[in-house]
């Protein structure tokens, strides 16, 4: 195993290695895509765990002479065995692999962690380093203190859905109107108000700028108190939380410090303002923590990410290290040229440009496409091509801008028989009947769970109305008590004497479920809810009446209690209800891709950061789509959108297809899009472009689009035919886009309500 690792630190390049052996102290890796930060951060780890702190740079020190650090380096090098009577000496100063902590963003990447600290390291060490995700790292430490703030141990994880259900509680109550002040504006200034550590008081105390900002912090405060009454923590939370537990609980805080004395985050670029503070509260006074980023990849400074971890790094932590790595591993030059190209439009970043030794390889593939229909069966006949010559569906990945563009791939490649994987979109886990039954679990789990227990009181439905609700809602906050405890003693309330009956029968179900955990296995637990509850019964109803997706959903049930059973056979002793919910609620998009199944996979870019495919195809490269619409008003804005088609460009190992389509119908409106000006920024030298067949037969009859949009598009000239030259095809077509005229169809006649006012614009021309 040794030897193995030694090879692996033997492939390194001398930055790479420099950064692998930097063992001590603040360490910052700060480098463009595809250049093995993510595989330094490993080697790192493996390093430590293998050999020590001792070495690397502080090794000479040891009574160990020049010559035997020359030796050993060489053996490093070359990748031969080291030295063995170094072997001893050396794993004096081994870090333990639990002293190790690796954070990550996606839960996928943080599999992708361990699966590869465990090739490094063997089973068993690689297991006992703990890598994971921001949000698990704070649901494991609340897990075991929650108590120190007021919650309880066996909290609930909420997810969006719940939140608003939640936030539309305190709406009512405070008699706040969804149509001044959207639920959903709410629930966002919330969440940056964590993300920034700023907590209820303190938002009601600064003052606000208008009424708006004065109810959103009013709604903030009755919800955080909401929660904390249902022993309940959102997303948000879990960090936020997290942050006040560690920096008021010194004795907490010193425990994790002497736990993890070595902290590593991957990703850094998009740490916002409280996961920053997560990671200094968790870093000992040895300062051993290492973060790896590329500020050409920040991409979720929409959601509280800032910049400034990454350029403040050097200032708060004295006697950084900083290394930077230049060379890509990942792609061909052409993909390379064609990222460094879009990128350099940013002012706004620390420049450096990454080269490879991998071979110029194809040009970058553009595809103008006449529809979205098109865009799929171009893609589908590339993917088959492939195939043909030998290769794997897996090796394909579609990557988007907004989710709602998988689904006319998604419907293509169904009805041709693609094995797909959408990654996001509606998950298993957000269908009605899935949540329903997660909810019964959940309040089983935690009887304090009021919002689950709301979903569910009535779902199959049993007689308690929307007034009992309430009335039940009202007498629990009176007393400060459950709503479940108001149940189970529904006979004391003269309010609910009309209810009794149905009440009483619902809390004998509720004994049951508790009853069913304690005597069976967890999977037998779940078919028991689905039963008791009536669950089952309803959808057989259902199905018998006609009702069409009542099978479906009775397949879906099958598959959750399958699920729960995998989950039991992956925890054995340690599976438990708590987990089983905890699982399913850090579950995330990427989570549902699975990479052993040959299937082309659907995401978007956002989830695709720190992935890399042999093919991707960027779909959907418009103005108005990518960049989006909103972005296109800010600076700003538009420097974070070219940074994400960045993130897309350099996924690709080694082919990539870039498609724009004329026309595109989104959110059910058809759009005339013109190609996105990224597109346009990559010089032409590194293109191959091709249209779509039934363009170059329109435009070889009628003759249009000169002017495509050459006068909507700032920066007008360099349109789609302008000086830059690329878009071959477009020039020699005729006079305006309007001269299509004589070709029209039903396609062009479908209303253009282009939120641009392009229709308009078009329709005027020509
Ligand atoms: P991203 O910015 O997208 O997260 P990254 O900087 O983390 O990228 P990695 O994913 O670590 O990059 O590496 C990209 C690819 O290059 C991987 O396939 C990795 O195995 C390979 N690679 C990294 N370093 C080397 C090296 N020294 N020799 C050969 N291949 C390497
Ligand atoms: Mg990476």
């Amino acid at each position: 195993r040794d030897t193995y690792i030694e090879k692996q630190f033997g492939r390194l390049n001398d930055m790479q290695r420099e950064a692998v052996f930097t063992t001590n102290g603040p360490l910052l890796i700060l480098a463009g895509a595809g250049s093995g930060k993510t595989t330094v951060l490993v080697n790192r780890i493996a390093n430590l765990i293998r050999f020590g702190s001792a070495h690397g740079s502080k090794w000479t020190p040891r009574e160990v002479t020049e010559d035997d650090v020359k030796a050993l380096r060489t053996a490093i090098m070359t990748g031969t065995d080291a030295p063995s009577w170094l072997d001893g000496m050396l794993r004096k100063d081994a870090v333990r692999s639990w002293n190790v902590m690796a954070i990550t963003f996606t839960n996928k990447a943080a599999g992708e962690l361990k699966e590869r600290l465990r090739r490094m390291l063997g089973g068993e060490e690689g297991d006992e380093v703990f890598a994971s995700t921001f949000h698990s790292a704070c649901v494991r430490i609340l897990r075991r203190w929650a108590e120190e703030i007021g919650y309880p141990r066996s909290f609930t994880i909420y997810d969006s859905d719940d939140s608003q259900r939640v936030m539309k509680t305190v709406y009512k109550e405070l008699s706040v109107d969804d149509k001044f002040f959207p639920v959903k504006s709410a629930i966002n200034q919330m969440s940056r108000w964590k993300d920034q550590l700023i907590s209820p008081e303190e938002a009601l105390k600064t003052p606000a700028r208008d009424t708006k900002g004065a109810l959103a912090a009013k709604v903030y405060a009755a919800y955080e108190k909401k929660l904390k009454e249902a022993g309940a923590f959102d997303f948000d939370d879990l960090i936020y939380q997290t942050v006040i537990l560690l920096s008021e609980h010194e004795d907490v805080r010193e425990f994790y410090q002497n736990k993890y004395k070595y902290l590593l985050v991957d990703e850094y670029q998009d740490t916002s303002v409280a996961q920053f503070r997560l990671v200094s509260l968790l870093t000992g006074p040895e300062k051993n923590i290492c973060v790896v980023g590329d500020d050409d990849q920040s991409i979720y400074r929409f959601r509280g990410a800032t910049i400034e971890n990454i350029l403040n790094f050097e200032r708060i932590y004295k006697g950084t290290r900083t290394i930077r790595l230049e060379q890509n591993y990942r792609s061909t030059s052409n993909i390379l040229n064609a990222a460094n190209c879009v990128i350099q439009h940013n002012t706004e970043r620390k420049g450096k440009t990454l080269w490879t030794k991998n071979g110029e390889g194809d040009k970058v593939q553009v595809y103008t496409a006449e529809n979205e229909q098109d865009e799929a069966s171009h893609i589908a006949d590339v993917i088959g091509q492939h195939l043909k010559e030998g290769g794997h569906l897996a090796d394909h990945a579609i990557l988007y801008r907004m989710n709602a563009q998988s689904a006319p791939i998604e419907s293509y490649f169904t009805r041709a028989g693609i094995p797909h994987k959408i990654v996001g979109g509606q998950r298993f886990n957000d269908r009605k009947e899935v949540k329903d039954i997660h909810s019964y679990m959940s309040i089983v789990a935690n009887p304090r769970d009021d919002v689950r227990l709301r979903r569910i009181i009535n779902e199959p439905a049993r007689k308690i109305g929307a007034t009992t609700i309430e009335v039940i809602a009202d007498l629990a906050a009176q007393q400060g008590i459950s709503m479940l405890d108001v149940i189970s003693h529904a006979d004391q309330y003269a309010k609910l004497s009309r209810a009794i009956a149905p009440l009483f029968k619902f809390w004998d179900i509720y004994q049951k479920l508790q009853e069913s955990l304690e005597t069976k296995t967890l999977d037998e637990f779940a078919s028991d809810v689905i039963e008791i509850t009536g669950y089952r019964a309803m959808l057989e109803a259902d199905a018998a009446k006609g009702h069409e997706d009542a099978a479906d959903r009775l397949q879906n049930l099958g598959q959750l209690v399958n699920n729960v059973k995998s989950y039991c056979d992956q925890h054995g002793e340690e599976a438990s209800l708590e987990g089983y919910l905890e699982d399913i609620a850090l579950i995330s998009d990427i989570d549902s891709y699975n990479e052993s199944a040959d299937q082309v996979v659907l995401m978007t870019i956002h989830s695709a950061k720190g992935l890399e495919f042999p093919y991707v195809f960027l779909i959907g490269m418009e103005e108005g789509v990518f960049p989006s619409e909103m972005s296109k008003y800010s600076e700003a804005d538009l420097e974070e959108e070219r940074r994400l088609a960045y993130v897309g460009i350099t996924r690709a190992k080694k082919e990539l297809y870039i498609s724009n389509s004329v026309t595109r119908m989104l959110y059910g409106r058809t759009q005339r899009n013109e190609p996105s000006r990224f597109l346009r920024e990559i010089e032409p030298e590194y293109i191959e472009e091709t249209r779509s067949p039934v363009l170059e037969q329109r435009s070889r009859l009628g003759g249009w689009g000169s002017g495509y949009g050459s006068d909507t598009v700032p920066g007008g000239a360099s349109g789609y035919s302008g000086p830059s030259g690329w878009g071959r095809a477009a020039s020699g077509h005729g006079s305006g886009y309007g001269s299509r005229s004589g070709y029209l169809n039903k396609e062009y006649n479908a209303p253009m309500s282009n939120s641009r006012g392009f229709g308009s614009d078009y329709a005027g021309r020509g």
